[in-house]
C-alpha cells in the first residue's frame, strides 16, 4: 500500500464482526485459562499480551501503522519522544560506550544526550552536520556503539546528511539512529538513506492536534548486530532474566525492537497509555493531508518573509537560498515540514516585541501540530544551552521558530504583517 492508504487504513484489519476502528483496549491485564500458558508468555516462547506496560493491542496497531509508513520489521510506543530517544540508545548502548551525536538536535535530546547520558557513564562525542568525512571519522572510537542524528533539526532546520553519516556509521561497524520527527514518514523515509534505527515524538505532526505526548522507535531490521557481536553483547549473547535467551537467535532481524520492548519497557516502563495511542491514531489517519498543507503554506510563507524588507534572514529548507536545499531536495523533494526560522532585523528585542503581538499565531511551548504558532527558543526550549552551544546547535539569540498550521496561508500572513508593523 501507498503511505497515503496506510495512514487511513495500516495497522489493523478487523475480522468479520469486529471494530471497524481501532478499539481502546483500556485493560492493565489479559486473562489465560492455564498457569502453563502465561508462563510461556514471562519466557517470551509464546507471544501474547498480558501486561499492558510491555504490549497492548491499540498500542500495537499504532506502532504497526507507524512502522508501516517508514518501511520498518517493528515498532514500540512509548509515552514521550525523550523516551523514544533515550530507549533507542540505551537499547544498545551502555555504561562504557560512546555515541557520536550530530549537534544539530531539538534542544531536549541535546540535554538528554550530552548532559545526562554521561551521568550514566556513556561518553558523547558531538560532530557539526557540516562535517567533512574526515571530521566525522575521527569522532568515531574503539567503544562508539551508535551515531545519532536528526532528519530536520528542531529548530536549526538543518537537513541530515543520510548517506554521509550512514557510511561513516556502517564502516565502524555501528548503527545510524535518526530522529524523524519534523518530516515524518511523509515527506522523508530515513529508512531508504541507510538509516538503521528511526525515531518520533508523536506529540508532533503524528499526532497533529496538539492534545497528546507520544513517542516512537522504528527499527529497519537492517543492522547486521551478528557481524559485530563483539560490540553488543546485550543483543547477541544470553539474557540470563529470560532463561538465557539470545534475541539475535529468537527473533533475527527484530532483534533491537524486541530487546526494546522485553528488557528497556519492562524495566523503565515509560508505555504510551491506550487511550492516549488511540489519539495519536486519530492524527495519523490525516497526516498525510496535513504534511501537504503544512509544506506549502511553510513554502509561500518563508518566500513572503524573504521579501520582507523587515526580516533580517529566512531559513526553511525549501527556499533555494537556503544552506540545505540540495540536501532537502535530494531526501525529501516533495517538501520537509511546516516549520520555519526567521530573525527580524531588529534583532532578539525586535523578536520577541513582534511575538507578543500576534494574534493568530499562539506563543506557545509546541510545534508542529494544525494551528500556527512561535516560539523564542533562545528565551525559551534552548535556555539551558549557553552561548557556545546554541552556536552549534544552529540556533541564534534572535532566531524565531514560526510553526506554520494549516489555516488559510493568507490569514497567517496578515498576523505576521500587523504584528510585524
Ligand atoms: C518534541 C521533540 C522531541 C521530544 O518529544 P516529547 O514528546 O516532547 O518528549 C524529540 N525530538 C524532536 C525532534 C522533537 O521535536
Amino acid at each position: 500500500m501507498k503511505r497515503e492508504t496506510i495512514c487511513v487504513q495500516g495497522g489493523y484489519k478487523p475480522t468479520n464482526g469486529e471494530p471497524r476502528i481501532v478499539p481502546i483496549v483500556q485493560s492493565t491485564t489479559f486473562k489465560y485459562d492455564s498457569s502453563e500458558e502465561m508462563g510461556q508468555l514471562f519466557d517470551l516462547e509464546k507471544s501474547g499480551y498480558f501486561y499492558t506496560r510491555l504490549a497492548n493491542p491499540t498500542n500495537d496497531a499504532v506502532a504497526r501503522k507507524i512502522c508501516e509508513l517508514e518501511g520498518g520489521v517493528g515498532a514500540m510506543l512509548t509515552s514521550s519522544g525523550q523516551a523514544a530517544n533515550f530507549y533507542a540508545v540505551f537499547n544498545i548502548c551502555e555504561a562504557g560506550g560512546h555515541v557520536v551525536v550530530s549537534s544539530a538536535i531539538y534542544g531536549g535530546t541535546f540535554n538528554l544526550l550530552v548532559n545526562t547520558l554521561p551521568k550514566m557513564g556513556i561518553e558523547v562525542t558531538t560532530v557539526d552536520p557540516y562535517c567533512t568525512e574526515e571530521e566525522l571519522n575521527a569522532a568515531f572510537k574503539d567503544n562508539t556503539k551508535c551515531v545519532f542524528g536528526e532528519s530536520v533539526a528542531n529548530p536549526a532546520l538543518t537537513v541530515f546528511d543520510f548517506e554521509k553519516f550512514a557510511k561513516a556509521a556502517h564502516s565502524h561497524g555501528v548503527p545510524l539512529i535518526v530522529d524523524n520527527t519534523f518530516p515524518t514518514p511523509i515527506m522523508c523515509r530515513p529508512f531508504e538513506f541507510g538509516v538503521d534505527i528511526v525515531t518520533h515524538a508523536t506529540t508532533k505532526y503524528m499526532d497533529g492536534h496538539a492534545a497528546t505526548i507520544g513517542g516512537c522507535i522504528v527499527d529497519s531490521g537492517n543492522f547486521d548486530w551478528m557481524k559485530y557481536k563483539d560490540k553488543f553483547p546485550g543483543l547477541c549473547t544470553p539474557d540470563e532474566t529470560y532463561h538465557g535467551i539470545v534475541y539475535t537467535e529468537r527473533f533475527g532481524k527484530a532483534a533491537y525492537i524486541t530487546k526494546c520492548t522485553t528488557h528497556l519497557m519492562r524495566d523503565l516502563g515509560s508505555i504510551q497509555s491506550p487511550q492516549h495511542a488511540f489519539y495519536i491514531n486519530l492524527g495519523l489517519e490525516t497526516l498525510h493531508l496535513r504534511m501537504e498543507r503544512h509544506c506549502s503554506n511553510a513554502l509561500t510563507i518563508a518566500k513572503w518573509l524573504e521579501n520582507n524588507e523587515k526580516v533580517a534572514w529566512v531559513n526553511y529548507p525549501g527556499l533555494e537560498s537556503s544552506r540545505d536545499y540540495k540536501l532537502a531536495q535530494k531526501y525529501m523533494p516533495n517538501g520537509s515540514c511546516g516549520v520555519i526560522s526567521f530573525g527580524l532585523k531588529g534583532g532578539r528585542k525586535a523578536a520577541e516585541e513582534m511575538m507578543d503581538k500576534l494574534k493568530l499565531a499562539a506563543i506557545v511551548t509546541h510545534v508542529a501540530d494544525a494551528r500556527t504558532c512561535v516560539l523564542h527558543p533562545a528565551s525559551h526550549t534552548h535556555r539551558q544551552l549557553n552561548d557556545e552551544q546554541l552556536k552549534e546547535a544552529g540556533v541564534s539569540p534572535d532566531l524565531i521558530r514560526l510553526s506554520v498550521g494549516i489555516e488559510n496561508v493568507d490569514d497567517i500572513i496578515e498576523d505576521l504583517a500587523q504584528a510585524m508593523n
